[in-house]
């Protein structure tokens, strides 16, 4: 977004002290035990400022002392330990249709969900919501909410271009707004972001990401969103709608899209160009609400009978999703590409069998170590974890906007 841009930053104590405490807790979570003078060692601090911050982060709970280690010679260093269960993190998705809540350790470890259906995606009313649930999620929580990161499919404030359709939340502008609104209504941080990358921040945590440093992750919501990790950092563009690949035209003079083009990929790959077919041949009744989990139990049902028509939709779709996945390739260089999200795990690994991936692409390279593509693990709850992710990344990780 055009707020969030890079700036010099000028020195600033309390800016500097926040900083350094990320730097302290993000190699605690990493190294699993280390004694003051390591930490000031590893992390480039002075030993004060180190006894300072260790502390400050006990008395927080995020630190454990964790007893002493041997030592060759004089009274062995005490260890200090990165402790998952002293916070906990709420991630909320905004879907058109529902609203998803995960709490998460510190670790990413999920100690509760829940799922309301949403009646309208106006952001009051879904606020309304999210309140509601936070409650829940707080007298559920031994430890303090850290934060919330809220969730919400892209694109943002485009209002030049006819975007409202489907896959689109109308009424939400901008990412500023919305965090102003769910803070008010929280009482929290919140941490806005596009669903596709909290998905990919999430599943690095803890999914099939684990370990990866620059990857793509195709989002399979209601339409299809991509987050791009390069070196470990998302790639948001200038207003924060980097990726909107579900309107990237596959098919040149193809199918009407809500955006004004024609041939979307959205239009054939997306879990709403599957409700629509599925709604063609009359397997979902027209008075059911307009929710997409219908869709998802429909399409499972096809599946495990085989249904030559489900099979010949996944078939088409995999022959349009090829090529992007190949373009992404070349583009950003990933290590792999994840496909994830709220399509079920069945589905998603239907689709990626029937990927005929091109051989002209970076990717394809002898001595590759992981398939070019992944499934995603984390589920129907990928962009609420992914929400609660954003929380942890923004408490344990140095942030390259906030170095001083
Ligand atoms: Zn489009």
């Amino acid at each position: 977004m055009a707020g969030r841009s890079i700036q010099i930053a000028g020195t600033n104590a309390e800016r500097t002290r926040a900083h350094n405490r990320r730097v302290v807790l993000g190699y605690l979570q990493v190294k699993h035990g280390a004694g003051r003078a390591e930490i000031a060692r590893s992390c480039g601090l002075s030993t004060q400022t180190v006894s300072n911050l260790i502390a400050e982060l006990e008395q927080d709970r995020l630190v454990v002392a964790a007893g002493r280690r041997r030592s060759a010679r004089g009274q062995p260093p005490v260890q200090y330990a990165f402790n998952p269960q002293g916070g906990a993190a709420l991630g909320f998705e905004v879907r058109p249709d529902a609203l998803l809540v995960a709490l998460t350790d510190l670790a990413g470890a999920l100690l509760w969900d829940a799922q309301r259906p949403l009646a309208s995606s106006d952001p009051h009313s879904v606020v309304a919501v999210m309140t509601e649930l936070s409650q829940a999620a707080a007298a559920r929580s031994s430890a303090p909410v850290l934060g919330a990161g809220l969730v919400l499919p892209g694109p943002f404030g485009v209002e030049g271009l006819s975007m409202a359709g489907a896959t689109v939340l109308s009424g939400w502008d901008g990412l500023d707004s919305a965090s102003a609104l769910a803070e008010a209504a929280l009482g929290l941080p919140v941490i806005v972001e596009k669903d596709a990358t909290a998905a990919a921040i999430g599943e690095v945590m803890r999914g099939s990401a684990k370990g990866l440093d620059s990857f793509c992750y195709l989002y399979f919501g209601a339409g299809i969103g991509l987050g791009v990790i390069a070196q470990g950092q998302p790639l948001r563009g200038a207003f924060g709608n980097a990726g909107e690949v579900g309107h990237v035209v596959v098919v040149p003079g193809g199918r009407p899209c809500d955006c004004g083009n024609l041939g979307c990929l959205e239009q054939y790959a997306s879990r709403v160009a599957l409700r629509r077919h599925l709604a063609t041949r009359g397997l979902l009744a027209p008075d059911m609400p307009p929710g997409l989990g219908q869709t998802d139990t429909v399409a499972l049902r096809l599946l495990a009978e085989g249904d030559p028509d489900l099979d010949a939709w996944m078939t088409e779709a995999a022959r349009l999703l090829a090529p992007v996945i190949g373009t992404l390739e070349n583009l950003f260089d990933p290590e792999a590409v994840v496909l994830g999200g709220a399509l079920p795990d069945a589905l998603l690994d239907g689709l990626i069998a029937r990927l005929d991936l091109p051989q002209g692409s970076v990717s394809r390279r002898t001595g590759r170590t992981r398939p070019r593509v992944l499934r995603g693990v984390s589920g129907r709850m990928t962009g609420a974890l992914g929400g609660a992710a954003l929380v942890i990344h923004d408490t344990v990780t140095p942030r390259l906007d906030s170095a001083p």
